[in-house]
């Protein structure tokens, strides 16, 4: 078997090569695999701002997105070497696993792009909270409305306001509870913008709808922050069904500051308003 010895990581395939201590990632990820869209990245293109995320398309399952935190976790370890050259070693193996391009090839999906796709992607956070929010405004994070399609248990309603339905929507736009949160964060801010359930928004229009009513040098520290709530919003969601343990849109509120003086501090946010 051929084993790719990583160095500056410009000859190397990210996604079909085997590069990783796990291996080939078609083969370590074989269901998030099948989710790539038609990409061809080198090693080095595919970590420069974690590149790699965007080409993942379609709606991940479970499985999927348990393999994309693997290989998220297992690709922070990797250290490029800028001056010496990729290089191949071949190695005798008992099972002779290869790496191949042709399931990539069935699986093909089409390009999806979207005003609020670039501007997730353009917005100062962590990684792992942009491409929560990019599977988000594709309708695609995986929550009763989507898992119901699959047939799979769930909760029916909403966890966070008792409300008879969960969906992307609901839970980012109408819920009463995420209104709470946002409602508390507008007095904070002190600048006067829609609530996300003020109107029939789709969110995207509602995102830029709303940064729209800041001065053009504080929208991009609105667009992180419109990242941290809706990311703490799931993350009360699934507190709440996973571990049973509730705060209100108070206590959520509060922790959201906090976490905004910790944004600050790594430089991810400056002031808003
Ligand atoms: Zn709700």
């Amino acid at each position: 078997m051929a084993v790719f010895q990583v160095g500056d990581g410009k000859d190397t395939d990210f996604w079909r090569e085997n590069w990783l201590p796990r291996g080939c990632i078609s083969v370590s990820s074989p269901t998030l695999f099948t989710y790539l869209g038609r990409s061809k990245l080198t090693v080095v293109e595919a970590l420069r701002q974690h590149r790699w995320v965007r080409d993942i398309r379609g709606s991940l399952s479970a499985a999927a997105l348990s393999e994309y935190l693997n290989l998220w976790d297992e690709i922070q370890e990797v250290q490029l070497q800028d001056d010496v050259d990729d290089s191949i070693r071949w190695r005798l193996t008992s099972n002779g696993t290869f790496c191949t391009a042709s399931v990539y090839e069935l699986f093909f999906a089409a390009q999806v792009k979207s005003q609020s796709a670039e501007l997730i992607w353009q917005t100062r956070g962590p990684s792992r909270i942009k491409f929560f929010m990019w599977l988000i405004t594709k309708g695609r994070c995986l929550i009763a409305d989507n898992l119901q399609k699959r047939g799979w248990l769930h909760e029916d309603g909403c966890v966070l306001c008792n409300g008879d339905q969960e969906s992307c929507d609901h839970l980012l736009l109408q819920c009463p509870f995420s209104n709470r949160v946002w409602g508390l964060v507008r007095t904070w801010i002190g600048t006067s913008f829609p609530l996300p359930g003020e109107d029939n928004w789709e969110f995207a229009d509602w995102w830029m709808k709303a940064r729209s009513c800041f001065q053009t040098r504080s929208r991009g520290a609105f667009d992180s922050l419109c990242l941290l709530i809706c990311w703490f919003v799931w993350r009360e969601r699934n507190f709440r069904i996973f571990e049973q343990k509730t705060r209100t849109a108070l206590e959520l509120f509060r922790d959201i500051k906090d976490e905004v003086v910790v944004w600050r501090e790594a430089n991810i946010l400056r002031e808003v308003g």
